[in-house]
C-alpha cells in the first residue's frame, strides 16, 4: 500500500471518530437526567441489621450522578444529603416528601428520571436489581427494559421489568423508571450493597443505559 493511501485512510478515520465524539458530547449537553435517591431524613426505607436503605440509595445516586456531570450530560438529584423534602412542620412528611419530588420532576423537563430504591421480601432467598416502568409509556418500557438487560448481564441473573402504579409515575409526565437496586433482605446481596466498589458498578451500568437509551432514542 503507497504511503498516500495509508495517510488518506488515516485521515478518514480520524475525521469519522472526531465527528462522532462532537456528536454525543453535543447529544449529551442536550439531554437533561434527574435523578432521585429513594427515601431520606425519618423516613429510612428498609432497614436490615443497621443498613439503611436511604443511605445507600443516595451513594449509588451520587457515584450516577458524578458519571453524569463527567460524561457532558445535564443533570439534577433530589436529594444530596441525609434528609427528607418535607417542610420542617409538615403533617404527612411522606406525602409532602413524594408531592415536592414529583414538582420538582415536572418542573425540571428532564428527559428521563430514575428513581433509585432498595427491595425486602419476606423471604430472604430472593435477590437481584428490578426496574420498574410507567404503565403505558413506551419510553419509559423501553428504557426499563435496556437498563434491566444490563443489570442482569452484571448481575447473571435473568429478571424482568415489571410495571407499578408509584406515586411518582401517577403525579409526573416525564419518561422514568424506578429502580430497586439489590434486596436489604437477601444476605449476600445486602453485603455487596454496602460494598463501595458495587454501589459504583452498580451506579455505572444505570448511566451506562442512560446512554443506550439516548443512543437508541436518535437513530
Ligand atoms: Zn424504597
Amino acid at each position: 500500500m503507497s504511503i498516500k493511501i495509508i495517510w488518506f485512510i488515516f485521515f478518514v478515520i480520524s475525521f469519522v471518530s472526531c465527528k462522532s465524539n462532537d456528536e454525543l458530547v453535543f447529544l449529551n449537553q442536550e439531554k437533561l437526567i434527574f435523578i432521585d435517591p429513594g427515601h431520606g431524613g425519618k423516613d429510612h426505607g428498609c432497614v436490615f441489621d443497621n443498613v439503611y436503605e436511604d443511605s445507600i440509595n443516595l451513594k449509588i445516586a451520587s457515584y450516577l450522578y458524578e458519571e453524569i456531570i463527567i460524561h457532558h450530560f445535564m443533570g439534577y438529584i433530589s436529594r444530596s444529603d441525609n434528609y427528607d423534602l418535607a417542610s420542617l412542620y409538615a403533617k404527612n412528611r411522606k406525602n409532602e416528601d413524594l408531592k415536592k419530588r414529583a414538582k420538582f420532576i415536572e418542573q425540571s423537563h428532564c428527559d428521563v428520571f430514575i428513581s433509585l430504591h432498595l427491595n425486602s421480601y419476606p423471604n430472604a432467598s430472593i435477590h437481584g436489581p428490578m426496574v420498574y416502568y410507567k404503565k403505558e409509556n413506551e419510553l419509559s418500557k423501553k428504557f426499563a427494559s435496556i437498563l434491566q438487560s444490563n443489570l442482569n448481564e452484571f448481575t447473571k441473573l435473568d429478571k424482568i421489568i415489571h410495571t407499578s402504579d408509584f406515586y411518582l409515575f401517577r403525579n409526573t409526565s416525564k419518561t422514568g423508571v424506578l429502580v430497586e437496586c439489590g434486596f436489604l433482605s437477601n444476605h449476600e446481596e445486602r453485603k455487596k450493597l454496602m460494598n463501595e466498589e458495587y454501589q459504583k458498578n452498580i451506579a455505572h451500568v444505570i448511566y451506562q443505559s442512560i446512554e443506550n437509551y439516548f443512543l437508541l432514542e436518535a437513530i
